[in-house]
C-alpha cells in the first residue's frame, strides 16, 4: 500500500484526524481537505493535522476546502494522483440538523455529490464512506446487523447519512468499477494515546462524552442524566462505545480491503454493539463476510 494516496475529506475533524495518523504510519500519503465548520483552524492552517505530523513524522497535504465549492474539489483532483477516498466531511449534530434541515442537506449530500464527480472525473473509484448508526433508526431486534433494514430513520441527520448510502448503491450498480465500504459507526470515543489530539469540536458539544469532558474542564457546570427505568443494573441508560483508535485502524482495513478486492462494489460494515474490543471483531467479520 505505500505510495498510494488517501483524499481524506473532513480530515481536521475528530475521526478524520485520528484516521490520519493511522494512514500515515501504515505508509499512505494524505491529502486532507476541510472547511472547519466544527474543526480549529490557526490561518487557514489545521491545528489537529499540524499535531498529526508532529505524532508520525510524516507530512500531510492540506487543503482549506469546501466541499460544496465543487470547482476547487475537482482542481485538488486534477493537482494529486489520489488512489482512493475516505469521506469524512459532513455536519452532524441530530439536534442542529431538526432545526436546519436545508444546510444539511445541501452540506452533507451535495458535498458527497461533488466529491462523486470529482473521483469519477479522474477514475478513482474507492470510496470508504462515513455512515453512521442512525440510518436504522429505532432498532427492530437488537443486536443490530448489517442486514438489519434501513430507512426507519428518526432525525435529518440520519436521513442524510441513509439517503448517500441510497446513492451510493445506485452508483456501484450503474458500474461495476466503483469500489465502496459504507462504515456504521456507533459512538466513537476516546482520544490518540500521546494526547496530542482528541476531540476537539468547534460548535455546542451535545454528545455525551464530549459533553462529560466539557465538565471536567469547567467549561460547563455539571452532566444530567435522562431516564432512571431503563433495564439495566441501576435504571440509567448503557450504550456501547468504539475507541477511536480502533475505529482508525478500521478504515485503513478497509482500505487494504479495497485495494486488494477490485469486485466489492458496494458493501456495508458495522462495528458490532454490545461487545467487547468491537472493531477487533468488525475488522474480523469484514474480513471474512467480503
Ligand atoms: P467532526 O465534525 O469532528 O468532523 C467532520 C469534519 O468535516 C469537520 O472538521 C468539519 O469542519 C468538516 N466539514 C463539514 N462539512 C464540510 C464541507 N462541506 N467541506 C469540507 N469539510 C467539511 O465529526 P467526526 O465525529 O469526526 O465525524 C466524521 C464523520 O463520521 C461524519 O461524517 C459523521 O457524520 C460520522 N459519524 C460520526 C459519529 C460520532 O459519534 N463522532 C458517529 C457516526 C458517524
Amino acid at each position: 500500500m505505500a505510495g498510494k494516496t488517501v483524499f481524506v475529506t473532513g480530515g481536521a475533524g475528530y475521526i478524520g484526524s485520528h484516521c490520519c495518523v493511522e494512514l500515515l504510519e501504515a505508509g499512505y500519503n494524505v491529502v486532507a481537505v476541510d472547511n472547519f465548520a466544527n474543526s480549529v483552524e490557526d490561518d487557514g492552517v489545521a491545528t489537529a493535522l499540524k499535531r498529526v505530523e508532529k505524532i508520525t513524522g510524516k507530512p500531510v497535504t492540506f487543503y482549506k476546502c469546501d466541499l460544496l465549492d465543487r470547482e476547487r474539489v475537482m482542481k485538488i483532483f486534477d493537482q494529486h494522483k489520489i488512489d482512493c477516498v475516505i469521506h469524512f466531511a459532513a455536519l452532524k449534530a441530530v439536534g442542529e440538523s431538526m432545526q436546519l434541515p436545508l444546510q444539511y442537506y445541501k452540506n452533507n449530500l451535495i458535498g458527497t455529490i461533488n466529491l462523486l464527480e470529482a473521483m469519477k472525473s479522474t477514475n478513482c473509484f474507492d470510496l470508504v464512506f462515513s455512515s453512521s448508526c442512525c440510518v436504522y433508526g429505532d432498532p427492530e431486534f437488537l443486536p443490530i446487523t448489517e442486514e438489519h433494514p434501513t430507512g426507519n430513520v428518526t432525525n435529518v441527520y440520519g436521513r442524510t447519512k441513509y439517503f448517500i448510502e441510497e446513492m451510493l448503491k445506485d452508483l456501484s450498480k450503474s458500474d461495476p468499477k466503483w469500489n465502496i465500504i459504507s462504515l456504521r459507526y456507533f459512538n466513537p470515543v476516546g482520544a490518540h494515546p500521546s494526547g496530542l489530539i482528541g476531540e476537539d469540536p468547534t460548535k455546542e458539544v451535545q454528545n455525551v462524552m464530549p459533553f462529560i469532558a466539557s465538565v471536567a474542564l469547567g467549561k460547563k457546570p455539571h452532566v444530567t442524566i435522562f431516564g432512571n427505568d431503563y433495564n439495566t443494573p441501576d435504571g440509567t441508560g448503557v450504550r456501547d462505545y468504539i475507541h477511536i483508535m480502533d475505529l482508525a485502524s478500521g478504515h485503513v482495513a478497509a482500505l487494504k480491503k479495497l485495494q486488494t478486492t477490485k469486485d466489492l462494489q458496494y458493501k456495508v460494515r458495522i462495528n458490532v454493539p454490545n461487545t467487547i474490543g468491537q472493531l477487533t471483531v468488525f475488522v474480523f467479520q469484514f474480513l471474512l463476510k467480503c
